[in-house]
């Protein structure tokens, strides 16, 4: 007898176990045991315990203030602007009618990739507007031609620079994936030294955009803050075998900062420390030939708002405005509301577009004589126009 009831208790254990198992009859239990003692209501549609990150799009319950901006506080220099997404496109015919919309005085554009004298020419011939600075590539094609690559590099920028070239756009695949004979070139090669020379001489100034944010070096799961988005986009990650670790590629392009003083550089996205606002700093205090741009990082600023209020203001002659695109009012307008509101808990992001990582971000109202370095003053003194 006692046996039988414990194989029946044995028996009913498992069945529930086994039954457990099923989200909906978990739910269903749960509700009907707890409504036995008077403590929850039955009925109603069943609630999933889980769905996709990608469809978890919460509308939040906190009404906050909603400040609309029309435009920002004075007119901008862009200096971070895409003019198109591929070597081969052509600017949009509209782009100045863009510009004025978005109160862009100038704008910077960082789209060109390995760049010829003969392609800066045909750039500049498309779009010769004086409110547009093409930067360009360093003609890393010149790699396999030899030994003597970077004396060759360095004539073809010499001739962008006589041709009116004021900028050098570097892109991540130098540091992570550019290679002569097999092997990693490092940001700081010295065999680079003819180029960096071109760029002292002319005072070219060299916008360079090394790594990504930290989080793309580490492995994608459940603890990577930017798991969303890594999943949409796996060719971001570099988690891979062969590949330099984030701090390499920071360390290579610092000892290039502090190698070659006599050029300016403007770290891009924020020097890739906006997460990380004590190493901005000693970014900048250890590097006096070094700004930072804002483009796409304030979704990591406004998410330390005091902080970045405090960053900003402090280090006001050293930060330049960048958007990372066309002139697009949606995004800017969000730009210009980090900067110059103290609006709490919004997107980062315009409605309909993608996000990073699922939080939202608070302005920083900096003071006017601030916002007028940032828009315009910065960018207007390095690229010599008043
Ligand atoms: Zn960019």
């Amino acid at each position: 007898m006692k046996r039988r009831i414990l194989l029946g208790l044995f028996g009913l254990s498992y069945l529930g176990l086994a039954l457990w198992a099923f989200p909906d009859i978990r739910q269903t239990i749960r509700l009907h045991v707890l409504s036995w003692f008077g403590a929850a209501s039955t009925g109603g549609p069943t609630i999933a315990e889980d769905i996709f990150l990608s469809q978890f799009r919460p509308d939040p319950m906190l009404k906050t203030r909603q400040t609309i901006l029309s435009h920002p506080f004075i007119p901008t220099v862009e200096f971070h602007g895409h003019l198109f997404t591929s070597p081969t496109s052509d600017p949009p015919e509209d782009i100045l009618t863009r510009m004025d919309q978005t109160h862009t005085s100038v704008f910077v554009n960082l789209s060109l990739f390995t760049s010829t004298p003969h392609s800066y020419q045909k750039l500049v011939e498309k779009q010769p507007s004086k409110r547009i600075f093409h930067f360009v590539g360093f003609n890393w094609k010149r790699m396999s031609e030899g030994p003597d690559f970077a004396q060759k590099m360095a004539s073809d920028l010499e001739q962008i620079a006589k041709m009116g070239g004021r900028g050098v756009k570097l892109w991540k695949n130098f540091g992570l994936m550019q290679k002569y004979e097999g092997k990693l070139v490092t940001l700081d090669d010295p065999r680079l030294d003819p180029v960096w020379d071109v760029c002292a001489k002319y005072h070219l100034l060299v916008a360079v955009h090394t790594a990504d944010p930290p989080v793309f070096f580490l492995p994608v799961d459940e603890h990577n803050e930017r798991f969303e988005e890594l999943g949409r986009r796996p060719e971001w990650s570099f988690h891979k075998p062969g590949l330099p670790s984030f701090d390499d590629v920071m360390q290579q392009r610092d000892r290039l900062f502090t190698r070659r003083k006599d050029v300016t550089f403007v770290a891009l996205h924020f020097g890739e420390f906006a997460h990380d606002l004590s190493r901005a700093q000693d970014l900048l205090d250890r590097h006096p030939n070094v700004y930072v741009d804002i483009a796409q990082r304030i979704d990591e600023l406004g998410r330390q708002p005091r902080a970045a209020r405090e960053f900003l203001i402090k280090n006001q002659n050293r930060i330049l405005y960048g958007t990372d695109g066309l002139p697009d009012p949606e995004k800017l307008k969000i730009y210009w509301r980090f900067l110059e509101t103290d609006d709490e808990y919004f997107d980062y992001f315009p409605a309909g577009t993608n996000r990073k990582g699922v939080w939202k971000i608070y302005g920083v109202k900096l003071p006017p004589d601030v916002l007028r370095k940032i828009y315009y003053s910065n960018a207007a003194r390095l690229l010599r126009i008043q």
